[in-house]
């Protein structure tokens, strides 16, 4: 496995970075997740431009122009060889010393990292998720946007425990005002008398490109997608229910608080929209 580090590439063991870098000691810095897929690499022109303004937003400067970056990521994803596999793209701000200041670090590190990932077991996808709500809120938008994908991951790790000690695989977090935001690091859509809903992004939810891509297809199907706030009441009486993202790609859930979902196995439009989802992302994708 061929990790780029700052400009060269490296082995696993050899990929290693100082203490003293502002992504570890601060969580100063941010990130992105792309899916290869069949040796595509899908949207990936979405996914860096969401890296970019990440970046641009916390003031981080990315030391490639993002055309010079994407080729980088191609070469990666080509020295590596994986049919399928998962970018993990971290740019840090960077060693300094242990001040909060940023101008005292001396430039960012640039990490790519390409290997196979399955954040859920393989058998979910076909019977479908159980899920809870849980206490963690999604941060307000106005203190540090959810658009920005940052290294500051803490809620969404919470939202995690609270789904572990729930004993399910995931959970939904709550905006501060109580509208259903999203899971840990995926979207939600509740599908009622065949119409799609998902939260709209001033919900305070990071703007998945798997989220776009399905509401792109979804249309493209010939259904209705209504970018609308909803309530866990929604959720509850909904007749489907399904997440989406670059690790979780899109997955059915069949129980949330314990309330089953429909008949409580994956329904029709979910099965179907998926079935569209892998069709398109192979064909899509770019070499
Ligand atoms: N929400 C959060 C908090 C995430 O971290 C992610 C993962 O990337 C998503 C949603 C899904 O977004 P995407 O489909 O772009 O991967």
């Amino acid at each position: 496995q061929w990790i780029f580090l700052n400009g060269e590439f490296v082995t696993k063991d050899n990929a290693k970075i100082s203490v003293y870098d502002h992504g570890f000691l601060y969580g100063d810095g941010v990130f992105e997740g792309i899916r290869v897929y069949s040796g595509n690499i899908f949207r990936m022109k979405e996914h860096m431009d969401r890296l970019y303004r990440s970046a641009k937003s916390i003031m981080l400067n990315i030391p490639y122009i993002q055309e010079e970056f994407t080729d980088l990521v191609v070469k990666t994803v080509e020295r590596n060889r994986h049919e399928s596999a998962y970018i993990r793209i971290v740019v840090s701000r960077g060693v300094g010393d242990l001040g909060l200041d940023p101008n005292n670090c001396r430039g960012a590190n640039v990490v790519i990292i390409v290997e196979p990932l399955a954040i859920f077991p393989k058998h979910l996808y076909e019977t479908g998720l159980e899920i809870v709500t849980v206490a963690t809120r999604r941060n307000r938008p106005d203190v540090l946007s959810p658009k920005v994908k940052s290294l500051n991951y803490l809620n969404n790790i919470l939202v995690k425990i609270e789904a572990r000690l729930a004993n399910v695989n995931e959970a939904l977090m709550l905006n501060d005002q109580g509208y259903v935001a999203e899971g840990s690091a995926d979207n939600v859509f509740i599908i009622k008398d065949g119409v799609f809903y998902t939260p709209p992004g001033y919900i305070g939810a990071l703007e998945g490109i798997t989220r776009n891509a399905v509401i792109d297809i979804a249309r493209e199907q010939g259904y209705e997608v209504k970018e609308e706030p909803f309530t866990r009441h929604d959720v509850y009486t909904a007749d489907e229910v399904f997440l989406t993202g670059t690790a979780a790609e899109v997955i059915a859930v069949v129980k949330v608080d314990g309330r089953p979902i429909g008949n409580g196995v994956p329904g029709s439009y979910t099965k179907h929209l998926l079935e569209k989802f892998r069709e398109r992302v192979v064909a899509e994708g770019v070499k």
